[in-house]
């Protein structure tokens, strides 16, 4: 892939080839002699990049991912007409769904617009899965369990959006972006949740160019050297602050709050006091970003009231997750925050009305029925790997008292 580094393109490709396992060389046109080559070669001007080029294929001029992905032989379209269950995300509750239904004889489909693992694919070291006692990476934990929903026979499609969903008498369709769609006698969500955008001057144009929304483990390579600061104090923030320790000149954790033990579990702030060169600044948060052609700077508010700014070419957010549920628009009840409503929630009052048959709706069951929610983008979930997990395979269960019922 030849680009150049700051752009927010070359991120989003690079990004998705490593969550899918997919190997590539990176070409700097800022740095390396054979990416202007290549350009050349190519006669690829500004809007063709980044230029992606594959073995006995024309080369990719600024491709989507599902350009790329179709290019590189991944399967991104669907082989069944009808599916019993059509999973939405395969993260760690869509892909324990996955291989639930698929090994009890469902025929199981699941779409993921990114890649498999979800944010617990992001992690460098999950240390509270049972069984793990050293903990496991994410990208282990995803393709451990890709191969496991294969091998019994779910389909897997990848680059697809998901943008609706649709009832069809007693089949559900989920819409992509385009025309295309898949149908199915059951649908579970598990599209989990996103982090909140950080406000202020400069730091929405710089997303992608220094400023980033959660990152995956093997991006902490590329801050060799460098001083990285980290907004947020939860467990995802801790984690990431600890990676990038194993490269980074100096990590800087900015924390709102007073302690950091108030959101972060125990033994991922006892290794953070261990670690000597990350700071954790208590009462700070992140107000303004300044760059040209990417982040050269940040200003911190103080809890004192003043403002400083800090030189660093990185900047990760992990605050307020937000469930990835805008696609749905009126299709299921929400909460006031886009959280799915499901089970017993659904009987309160003010949601009881759209609720349509006499028996009562199934534990993750949303209010149409035969579509479920797992994992974090349902109203109260644990925000665990471990919880999203056993939710994705307890919908199985669900989807076939729910297809027996009909
Ligand atoms: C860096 C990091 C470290 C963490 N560490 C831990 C830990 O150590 N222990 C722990 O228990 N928890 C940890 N967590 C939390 C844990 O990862 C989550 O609770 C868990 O991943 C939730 O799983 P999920 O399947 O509900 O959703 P997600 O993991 O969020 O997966 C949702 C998937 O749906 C896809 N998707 C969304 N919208 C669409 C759409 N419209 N069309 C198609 N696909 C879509 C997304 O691309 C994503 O892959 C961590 C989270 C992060 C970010």
């Amino acid at each position: 892939m030849v680009g150049h580094r700051w752009s927010q393109a070359s991120h989003e490709l690079k990004t998705f080839l490593s969550r899918n396992h997919v190997p590539y060389q990176w070409l700097e046109l800022e740095r390396d002699d054979e990416a202007r080559r290549l350009a050349d070669l190519a006669g690829a001007g500004v809007t063709d990049l980044p230029l992606v080029i594959v073995p006995d294929a024309e080369p990719l001029r600024a491709p989507s991912t599902l350009t790329l992905a179709e290019a590189l032989g991944l399967r991104t379209r669907a082989e069944q007409p009808l599916y019993d269950l059509c999973i939405v995300g395969a993260g760690p509750a869509g892909l324990a769904a996955a291989v639930y239904a698929a090994s009890e004889g469902l025929r199981a489909v699941v779409v993921e617009k990114e890649a498999p693992g979800g944010q617990a694919g992001q992690s460098a070291s999950i240390q509270n899965y049972l069984g793990f006692p050293k903990g496991l990476s994410g990208a282990d934990l995803a393709r451990r369990a890709t191969a496991q929903a294969s091998r019994f026979g779910a389909e897997m499609l990848l680059a697809r959006d998901v943008v609706g969903i649709e009832t069809r008498g007693p089949v559900r369709a989920v819409r992509f972006a385009g025309s295309d769609d898949i149908e199915a006698r059951a649908v579970l969500i598990s599209s989990g949740v996103s982090y909140r955008r950080l406000q202020g001057p400069g730091l929405e144009e710089l997303a992608g160019r220094g400023v980033f929304y959660g990152s995956s483990a093997g991006e902490a390579v590329q801050c060799q050297g460098d001083d990285v600061y980290v907004v947020g104090a939860a467990n995802s923030a801790g984690q990431a602050a600890l990676n990038f320790a194993r490269y980074a000149k100096r990590v800087v954790m900015l924390v709102r709050g007073a302690r950091l033990e108030d959101s972060m579990s125990m033994y991922l702030v006892a290794q953070i006091q261990a670690t000597d060169n990350i700071e954790v600044r208590l009462g700070a948060s992140v107000v303004a970003a300044r760059g040209t052609e990417h982040l050269e700077a940040i200003s911190i508010a103080t809890g004192a009231g003043s403002l400083e700014e800090a030189s660093t070419n990185w900047l990760f957010v992990y605050i307020g997750a937000q469930p990835r549920t805008d696609w749905l628009g009126d299709a299921v009840v929400r909460d006031g925050h886009g959280f799915i409503v499901t089970g017993n929630d659904l009987l309160a009052s003010s949601n009881l009305r759209a609720w349509p048959l006499a028996r009562t709706p199934y534990a993750l069951e949303s209010s149409v029925p035969g579509v479920f929610a797992a994992g974090d983008v349902r109203l109260d979930s644990m925000k665990r790997v471990a919880s999203a997990v056993g939710e994705g395979a307890m919908t199985v269960y669900l989807v076939h008292r729910y297809l027996a019922s009909m």
